[in-house]
């Protein structure tokens, strides 16, 4: 830690539209004050009435991320963890859910002595109370950043405005700061690019108090100079605090952009931090091996989920960082469940080097996943089952190789006569939904002699969950007597949370998440080394193609 003064907060507002990349601005400037040797944490603010994420569909909300402390929370923590390698926790994600909860529960304990209870003060200091919280422990953070869902105007995020006003005036202006990111549009029509609603959006913010000290302000095209200039003065604050935040080939180089353009240096002067030089060798290198990869493997995901890919989107990144350490691009191909379910698995497979089928709940799809595994499994295609696609590898085994007519999970055939994946004992008499599951991390000891051992270099490993299922254990027997191998388990509760198959190049399914533990700078090992496979397989298939043509010609 450089500084042992007063730990400095950053916000981030949204104006214009959503889905500017506001996550992804915070996270870059995470990243820039960490490699400057600030230690670090990013909080999210959700402005919606959920508690949590976790009720909710992924075509709502996308994936729901999962803290080692068993939080479900939004995805963008996702990208906080990636960019700053800092494990999150409950306290990073907050909603006004979660707010409102607790000051009700506190009424209703009389904790308010008979007054009234009022948004001001009661729910702004319920939402400065977390905000402090997320900066303090037994080494309080340097920075806490705070990304505040929705956009700057909406009626919802009206009470989290309001609280960041009071709390710049009790910690103080030199320590807090103020970041809006906006959008300026391109008019392609008339070649002008308009800075009129980032003025809108700026004045929405004074209206109720806010200054911003630095503007991002996301572009197609250059922002020219006298464009910034005029943006600078109508919304108040130096033309230097005006930065540009273009598209760009990887969200990866998004901090580099930054850094680039002295965003970090302006950040840390406007804070009273001490100006150091960042050190972003790694991340160059990354980036640099992200652009330019000299091999190139394509993968199969089966889901149900896919046109809304925000729903697989930690699966999306670990594919990133396995492809840099494998030096190869790592193209997607979407399979539909239920495309598969009407047209067979063998058509989508022509082009493609792996399979991984990935976490989801309910019936839709089902048989279309387990078909595509059976093919995954017969022709020595690398395949990666996640969590359902562990379970769906399981029943698929059941029924085709240890003939168990009508095996599978009891979440989709309560009457199944072989439950080979079940609901687990603590789970029964779980009735509401919300935070139920079984959550976050747990250890695993995975057995040596395993492409699991080969991959984590490890006999103990510690992974994240979600899931109410698990592998029925009555019936272990039986599978792996017809060479099923069971290579890692929960030692506290003996459950099974690793498959492999004997005999296959490289067949792994877990009934944990890997891809929420993969970082930009340590791809998760499992990842790396299916990407590996798939890339071993691709060789294998091109050489045996070679030899057809050969034999043909002779
Ligand atoms: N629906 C399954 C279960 O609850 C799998 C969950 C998942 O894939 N995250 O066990």
């Amino acid at each position: 830690m450089l500084s042992k003064g007063h730990t400095k907060y950053i916000f981030f507002t949204g104006g214009v539209v959503s889905s500017l990349g506001k996550g992804i601005s915070a996270a870059s400037i995470g990243r820039l004050l960490k490699a400057r040797g600030y230690s670090v944490t990013i909080i999210k603010l959700d402005p919606y009435l959920n508690v949590d994420p976790g009720t909710l569909s992924p075509f709502q909300h996308g994936e729901v991320y999962v803290t080692d402390d068993g939080a479900e929370t939004d995805l963008d923590l996702g990208h906080y963890e990636r960019f700053i390698h800092t494990s999150m926790t409950r306290r990073n994600n907050t909603t006004t859910g979660q707010i409102y909860y607790t000051v009700i529960s506190r009424e209703r304990r009389g904790d308010y002595l008979g007054k009234t209870v009022q948004v001001i003060p009661h729910i702004t200091d319920e939402i400065k109370r977390r905000i402090l919280a997320a900066g303090e422990g037994e080494m309080p953070y340097d920075v806490v950043l705070i990304e505040v869902g929705g956009t700057v105007g909406d009626i919802e995020g009206q009470p989290f405005l309001e609280a960041i006003r009071q709390f710049t005036l009790e910690q103080g202006h030199q320590n807090v700061m103020n970041v809006h990111l906006t959008l300026v549009p391109y008019i392609r029509a008339s070649g002008e690019i308009k800075t009129k609603p980032t003025q809108h959006s700026v004045m929405k913010l004074r209206e109720i108090g806010l200054q911003p000290d630095m503007l991002l302000c996301r572009t197609e095209v250059p922002i020219p100079a006298e464009a910034r200039e005029k943006i600078a003065l109508f919304c108040s604050l130096p033309v230097e605090m005006v930065f540009e935040a273009r598209d760009c080939d990887t969200i990866y180089e998004l901090p580099l952009l930054f850094e680039q353009d002295g965003v970090g240096d302006r950040v840390v002067a406007r804070l009273g931090l001490e100006p150091c030089e960042p050190d972003l060798t790694g991340w160059k290198n990354f980036v640099r091996r992200a652009k330019d990869p000299a091999g190139y493997v394509r993968i199969a995901i089966c889901g149900k989920y896919t046109n809304l890919k925000d729903s697989y989107k930690s699966i999306i990144e670990a594919f990133i960082h396995a492809g840099v350490e494998n030096d190869a691009r790592v193209e997607l191909k979407w399979l539909e469940s239920e495309e598969i379910e009407a047209k067979g698995a063998a058509r989508f497979f022509d082009d493609v080097s792996g399979l991984l089928v990935p976490g989801g709940f309910g019936e839709r799809g089902i048989e279309g996943k387990i078909a595509a595994v059976r093919h995954a499994r017969e022709q020595g295609i690398p395949f990666f089952g996640i969590c359902l696609g562990m379970q769906c590898a399981v029943i698929e085994f059941s029924r085709n190789i240890c003939g168990l007519k009508g095996a599978n999970s009891t979440e989709f055939d309560p009457q199944s006569p072989h439950p080979v994946i079940d609901l687990m004992e603590t789970q029964i008499k779980v009735e509401e939904k919300g935070g139920t599951m079984r959550l976050g991390a747990y250890r695993c000891e995975v057995e040596p002699d395993t492409h699991t051992f080969k991959a984590y270099r490890s006999g103990e490993i510690s992974e994240r969950h979600r899931h109410r299922y698990e592998v029925n254990n009555s019936y272990l027997e039986r599978l792996t007597g017809e060479g099923l191998i069971v290579a890692g388990r929960n030692p506290e509760s003996g459950l099974v949370e690793i498959i492999e198959l004997a005999g296959h190049p490289w067949f792994v399914g877990v009934q944990f998440h890997p891809e929420l533990k993969s970082r930009v700078l340590a791809a998760h090992p499992l990842f790396r080394e299916f990407v590996a496979a798939a890339l071993a397989y691709k060789l294998d298939m091109k050489s045996s193609e070679e030899k057809d043509i050969l034999h043909e010609d002779h």
